[in-house]
């Protein structure tokens, strides 16, 4: 039997199926008197929750890092969260009913809202979250123990979906890969088996009856084979021991220079979204961040995110980098990436709208918070900024402006801060005509090909209709690419990469050639990148 799902994890897994069926808390509704009792019931019950959430926390950190870690803290905050409180409180009082039924009800609620946060696809992950803190406050009610999944071999292990939770407590050396029936590549078992480095799919409808079977997961073809017959088996593990060779062959670049044959070296950086990718980028031996997107600090966030709650992301992830350089990209928010309490507003052409640097020109109070943050994390580490979506050096100078205000505003009141690089995303082509300007304005400039690809072939990045003529390697976007690095070096300004394009290992030559400095890509890119440039000649 062959069943067909989405791979969000690569690689192949052979081994026994084990289908894991949840023991799901029965709740029933029953009516109270002492309401007050009901919610001291209930108190009590969030703070042994959180007591076993701090222990998942620290198993979590030595097992799988702090990435893995971060979402017990996360299910503190949910525990502790006032609309969930006073939504289970409301209940046990309105309809005098027992604190399990409040709270289950209450977590029905709160992850039905998250899961139809439509286009959003990180809130509508943490609905799994949402349900499995309320489903461990209601098993701490009812006397349940906080046991996992019990694995005694290596298994492939296949369910409806994973709970952080239940995933944190399995023997991670018996897992040979996860498959689940619901899922998506944002939920923490896809982002758990990528850290793991295990094969993982998504949506795979399998029948019960598979459990104790042998499987295969393809997580190349997002396949999932079920009694497969010895050739098979074989071909398979051909496969692996491939993939095992070129991840040891890779594995030797760590702790090496990006340098090429001919003595041609570059800088290397990883692009990342928060605090939980700095184990990736320092675990796949990036020389730094080369692209913060600050703006998922916004999106993961209910309202604005305070100074502090940025200066907090900030400066961990400076420390985490102990040193090494991490450009940070002031907030590039609209379009695509939407946040409620900006109230942006439906706009008819919003690629070419009302966002990134456009709105922090516009709301100086949200760009000043934002730089305050960032020069005050400056301090703990080596920080850059970059600014999004450039078109003119008018825009670079009033950023300038506000800069300088900033920092004053900081010496004032002694805050310390270090110098900081300043630098540009050329993702224009405004800005490419406007590049040897610009580059007398800034230390840097990253080319971000995305967008360029975007506007200068003006095709929407999102129009999956046009998937087929998006050409990053149209010959006007390798132009736009050549221009903005020549003047980039005439003004004195280095010059990178940090749109997909730069992980693009059969482009890594031209862009040598023309001169670029560094690039910056995906963690799980760094050593196929490093491996390409070391394998080039320049010379020949
Ligand atoms: C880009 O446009 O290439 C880029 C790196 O930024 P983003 O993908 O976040 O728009
Ligand atoms: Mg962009």
């Amino acid at each position: 039997m062959e069943l067909q799902g989405k791979s969000v994890s690569q690689g192949v897994a052979i081994g026994r199926l084990s289908v894991y069926a949840k023991k799901d808390n029965v709740v029933k509704r029953e009516r109270i008197e002492d309401t007050e009792a009901e919610i001291k019931r209930f108190a009590e019950a969030r703070t042994k929750a959180i007591e076993q959430l701090k222990g998942l926390y620290e198993k979590a950190l030595k097992e799988v890092g702090e990435e893995g870690a971060m979402l017990f803290e996360s299910h503190q905050l949910m525990v502790e969260d006032l609309d969930f409180i006073e939504g289970a409180e409301n209940i046990i009082n309105q309809e005098k009913v027992n604190a399990e039924y409040a709270v289950a009800r209450t977590g029905d609620t709160l992850a039905e809202i998250f899961a139809n946060m439509e286009g959003n696809e990180y809130m509508q992950a943490r609905a799994a979250d949402i349900k499995d803190v309320s489903n461990r406050i209601v098993s701490v009610l009812q006397g349940n123990d906080d046991s996992g999944l019990n694995a005694t071999e290596p298994m492939i292990l296949l369910a409806d979906d994973l709970a952080p939770s239940e995933t944190v407590q399995l023997d991670k050396s018996l897992v040979l890969s996860f498959v689940t029936r619901g899922g998506s590549s944002n939920s923490h078992t896809a982002i758990l088996a990528r850290t793991m480095n295990i094969p993982s799919l998504i949506t795979v409808d399998f029948p019960d009856d598979v459990d104790g079977k042998m499987g295969i997961v393809d997580g190349f073809e997002g396949k999932l084979i079920v009694d497969p017959d010895e050739a098979l088996i074989e071909s398979y593990k051909k496969r692996q021991e491939k993939e095992a060779e070129k991840r040891r062959m890779l594995q030797e670049l760590k702790g090496k220079e990006t340098v090429t044959k001919d003595g041609k070296s570059i800088h290397l950086y990883a692009n990342i979204g928060g605090v939980k990718d700095v184990a990736d980028v320092l675990e796949n031996d990036a020389e730094g961040v080369g692209l913060f997107r600050s703006e998922f600090v916004y999106l993961e966030s209910d309202d604005f995110p305070s100074e502090e709650q940025q200066f907090k992301a900030y400066r961990t992830v400076a420390e985490g980098l102990a040193g090494k350089k991490v450009i940070i990209r002031t907030l590039d928010i609209g379009a695509d990436k939407q946040v409620d309490y900006l109230n942006l507003g439906n706009e008819e052409n919003p690629a070419l709208g009302y966002r990134a640097i456009r709105i922090c020109l516009d709301q100086v109070d949200i760009f000043k918070t934002q730089l305050r943050a960032i020069l005050r994390a400056s301090y703990y580490g080596t920080i850059s900024i970059m600014f999004p979506m450039i078109i003119s050096v008018d825009e670079v100078k009033k950023i300038k402006k506000i800069l300088a205000e900033v920092k004053e505003e900081l010496d004032e009141a002694s805050v310390p801060y270090k110098d900081v690089e300043i630098g540009i995303m050329v993702e224009t082509p405004a800005a490419v005509l406007m590049s040897e300007e610009l580059a007398q304005e800034v230390d840097f400039f990253s080319i971000g090909t995305n967008d360029l690809t975007q506007y200068t072939l003006a095709i929407d990045r999102q129009n999956a209709k046009l998937e087929s003529i998006n050409d990053p390697h149209h010959p006007a976007v390798l132009r736009a690419i050549q221009m903005t690095i020549e003047n980039a070096h005439k003004g004195g300004a280095w010059c990178g990469i940090c749109g997909e394009l730069g992980a693009d290992t059969t482009l890594t030559e031209t862009f040598l050639r023309m001169g670029i400095d560094e690039l910056s890509v995906s963690p799980s890119k760094i050593l196929s990148v490093r491996d390409a440039v070391r394998n080039l000649d320049l010379s020949k």
